[in-house]
């Protein structure tokens, strides 16, 4: 099948369950022939103006701002920017050129003897077949269920992966991707972290003690009806497809789309500087906070592990901004009181992600590491429940690098996300050893017990000091009774 029947199976595929939306647009595929994908800089206020006026698309997840940020541009704007005297850099000289090699390598890849599912893009299909291979094949460790519905009728689905034993008060984690459908890497990152929590449990210790220990939920996109749209036909497509012509509300004609990662119900639409009331704009924030139903299940999720006290992080996966941005995201002061807390673990993430290859993801808050935006996922589960957030702005030097650079992201977005989940792991209870001495006669605890005690106190035990006490002298009869206690309590 060629790529523009396949669009055109997978418009087909969609139709048959989409209800209360107009039928897709029927679209050739996108040509890109000639433009360039070009890394700028805007050093002034005017410079930032030419730039956008110039940019055919913003090839950055998080805005423009002054500094750098990624555009695509048809050769006769390359020219005027030039003409500007843009400071640049060109990441891709020729969309087209790089797309089709993508296609190429893909058809490469499988026709492989076994082709990695992880060595190029994978469509939507591909994506639910294998999240129900994980929930079959390791029924003990995967819970595959739909936490939502699309606008467009798709659902929404969740891997939930923890190992076994009681889950009441096992700390949870949130991992979920792909709000934005043309960063093609992301689902596949959330998907890899699945896959190797998954198949490498038992095996790698690492692996399996976090698995044990924290109860992991993936949502690994958010967004399908986008991301269905948009690999393979629609590269530059970034929100969901909403048709806004649908709601009076908007006051839109023609237009698709509300930018999901900008209908979070915390101070939404807080300003215009990074969320748009525009229909048309890459970063629409919609009629109203939580108007998208893609956005419904994963509010129920975050709000229902906060309530329960577990939820300690949330992983929001984007690609090209390579940096690791934690709240505030609609203002830069004051700081979130927690960023002491968020800088130290965003180290330990940068540590892990350089670990790989080397890449330098910067972290620290996003206003102010990067640009302003809001009714973001970050700033909704720290600024109203109070848990850890990240947009993780996966590197690569665009929303589809070549294909040999999936598998290395993948493992970046992996490694920076195993010293979170290390650190959130709950300390070992301290040893119970009420029968100092090991003995089996009856009654058990004697005297010799006590002894036993001071013995471990003067090697440097402070377990022994078991009423907590600072006296002097800190061992006594007390201490003998706590541990009457502890052993009546259970501990042996
Ligand atoms: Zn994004």
């Amino acid at each position: 099948m060629n790529r523009l029947s396949f669009a055109l199976s997978l418009v087909l595929a969609a139709g048959t369950s989409v209800h209360a939306q107009p039928a897709e647009p029927v679209e050739a595929p996108m040509q890109y022939r000639g433009h360039r994908a070009v890394r700028v800089e805007a050093r002034t206020a005017r410079e930032l103006q030419v730039i956008r006026a110039l940019a055919d698309e913003v090839l950055t997840c998080s805005g423009t701002g002054i500094g750098r940020f990624d555009i695509r541009v048809t050769p006769p704007k390359y020219a005027a920017l030039v003409a500007e005297g843009i400071r640049h850099e060109v990441l891709i000289p020729d969309i087209q050129a790089h797309m089709d090699q993508i296609w190429a390598d893909d058809a490469r890849v499988r026709a492989g003897d076994d082709p990695s599912w992880f060595a190029t893009y994978r469509t939507l299909t591909e994506f639910e077949t294998r999240m129900q291979y994980y929930a079959t094949n390791y029924p003990n460790l995967a819970t595959l269920s739909n936490i939502g519905t699309s606008i467009q009728g798709r659902q929404i689905k969740m891997l939930r992966i923890t190992g076994p034993g009681s889950t009441e008060t096992r700390p949870a984690f949130i991992v979920q991707a792909n709000q934005h459908a043309r960063e093609w890497v992301t689902p596949h990152a959330a998907m890899y972290m699945v896959d190797r929590f998954c198949e490498t449990y038992g095996t790698d210790p690492r692996i399996t003690n976090v698995v044990n220990n924290i109860d992991f939920h993936f949502i690994v996109t958010v967004n399908p009806d986008g991301y269905a749209y948009s690999n393979p036909s629609n590269p530059s497509w970034r929100k969901n497809r909403r048709a806004n012509s649908n709601n009076p509300a908007t006051g839109c004609s023609t237009t698709f789309g509300v930018d999901l990662n900008r209908n979070w119900g915390y101070q939404w639409g807080y300003d215009n500087t990074g969320s748009s009331g525009t229909c048309s704009s890459e970063t629409y924030r919609g009629v109203a906070a939580w108007s998208e139903p893609e956005l419904a299940g994963v509010k129920s999720l975050v709000d229902s592990l906060a309530a329960q006290g577990r939820l300690k992080v949330h992983w929001d996966i984007h690609a090209n901004g390579q940096s690791i941005l934690s709240p505030w995201g609609f203002r830069t002061t004051p700081a979130p009181p927690d960023l002491p807390l968020m800088n130290t673990l965003g180290q330990m993430i940068q540590t892990g992600m350089a670990s790989v290859r080397g890449t330098n993801y910067p972290y620290g808050q996003g206003s102010v590491i990067l640009y302003l935006n809001n009714g973001n996922t970050r700033d909704y589960t720290y600024g109203v429940h109070g848990a850890m957030a990240w947009t993780i702005e996966l590197g690569g030097s665009s929303f589809q690098p070549a294909v040999s650079q999936i598998l290395p992201l993948c493992q970046e977005a992996l490694e920076g996300l195993l010293p979170v989940a290390e650190y959130y792991i709950p300390p070992a209870p301290p040893p119970c050893y009420a029968n100092c001495d090991g003995s089996t006669g009856s009654p058990r605890l004697t005297s010799n017990d006590f002894q036993c005690f001071l013995n471990r106190f003067a090697s440097g035990d402070t377990y022994a000091n078991c009423d907590g006490s600072n006296g002097v002298p800190m061992l006594t009869s007390n201490d003998f009774q706590c541990f009457l206690n502890k052993f009546a309590s259970g501990c042996t």
